[in-house]
């Protein structure tokens, strides 16, 4: 318990004694800006300047995946309804997603990442921590950061912001400071009264539900629930809320961690018979999708790419994959979306011996809120 008791006041000043996980670690998180708008000015120069937003069409019932700067400017942000955004900006372009244009440039800028460093943690296409603590003798993480950010320009001309601090949760808050194509170092003597300036909301893993729970006891800031103290917090939000303490305090823990173990999740049959028959194919189909998504709601896995696969007699294998901009579980949807994959696969007739469909770009829905909360200020 005393290891937690960090900060000691002194006189109205409050003197701060470093926790000792600021000193272990060096963290650099990157965000490229406005990824998908940026990669589609990158491609049409002519959209430069404009107010673009990257998602569902505006007639349709889909959200905004990206906005430029531009777009941003009149109140446009990501998982805002596109009729919304047209209301608010009438002028704005609509484009829909080109994810195999933002996969390969994601992967540029991936490959670009593991010259650097080994211990990357990919968040998303565009997103990513990296533990630089041990390449940082020679030259600064800083330096590193620095050198990162000019290479992913050089190469893909795509501008990225990146924080510097000793640990992931105040790395992630500092690459948003000074977006885009920006940097901000807090190092560890300033992370304490770093977070004293943000808001509860601000800091990632507090949630909307968290953080309008602190509100009611009139808690809003860091700063608010440190002068409060943890016995406070304790008494009235539980042991379990202890964690939001150490938060507000600028602890954050958690390793990087290079290896998500599960990337997609799929159910697939060959069959003894070839299928010939499209009603059977099509049943066959919603079989496995129910199979699947089952599992998946027992897991609590949300995903935004669904791939079908299908093997001719002849053993020619053929997938079709469709993805989205946002996380969606639901099992209606997830069939919709597989019928229509089979029925752009053009295999009526084709007797087939194998038949699969899986998800991937997938997360689990505890970290969900976590992504959506991310999705306000990216
Ligand atoms: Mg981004």
């Amino acid at each position: 318990m005393l290891r937690k008791r960090i900060f000691i006041l002194n006189d109205s000043n409050l003197q701060q004694i470093i926790h000792p996980s600021l000193l272990k670690r060096k963290i650099i998180h990157f965000d490229l800006d406005a990824f998908f708008a940026a990669v589609e000015i990158r491609d049409n120069p002519r959209l430069k300047g404009q107010p673009l937003i990257i998602g569902g069409m505006p007639n349709e019932r889909g959200v905004v995946a990206t906005a430029s700067y531009e777009a941003r400017k009149f109140g446009i942000h990501s998982a805002m309804s596109s009729a919304q955004a047209k209301k608010l900006c009438p002028q704005a372009i609509f484009l829909k997603p080109r994810f195999d244009a933002y996969s390969s440039a994601s992967a540029e800028v991936f490959k670009i990442l593991t010259n650097y460093c080994s211990i990357i943690e990919p968040m998303s296409l565009d997103e990513a921590y990296l533990d630089v603590t041990n390449i940082s003798h020679q030259t600064s993480a800083t330096k590193i950061a620095e050198n990162i950010r000019h290479e992913i320009f050089l190469k893909t001309k795509l501008t990225a912001s990146a924080g510097i601090a000793p640990n992931k949760m105040i790395a992630k808050i500092a690459s948003d400071l000074n977006k885009p194509n920006g940097f901000a170092v807090i190092k560890p003597q300033f992370c304490f009264p770093f977070m004293q300036t943000l808001p509860l909301k601000k800091v990632p893993f507090i949630g909307p539900v968290t953080s309008r729970k602190f509100a009611s006891h009139n808690l809003f800031t860091c700063s608010d629930v440190f002068r409060i103290g943890k016995n406070y917090i304790i008494e009235n939000f539980g042991p379990n809320a202890e964690w939001v303490y150490d938060k507000a305090c600028g602890i954050d823990e958690s390793e990087v961690i290079t290896t998500h173990v599960r990337k997609s999740y799929g159910e697939e049959e060959t069959f003894i018979k070839d299928i010939i028959n499209y009603s059977d194919k099509i049943n066959m189909l919603k079989k496995m999708v129910a199979s699947l998504s089952e599992y998946l709601l027992k897991k609590n896995i949300s995903f935004k790419t669904v791939t079908i696969k299908i093997k001719y007699s002849n053993f020619t294998v053929k997938t079709k994959s469709k993805s989205f901009p946002l996380y969606f579980f639901e099992k209606n949807i997830l069939e919709k979306i597989s019928l229509q994959l089979l029925e752009e696969m053009n295999c009526e007739k084709v007797p087939l011996r194998l038949m699969g469909v899986s998800v991937s770009n997938v997360i689990n829905k505890k970290d969900l809120q976590q992504e959506t909360l991310f999705g306000d200020y990216i």
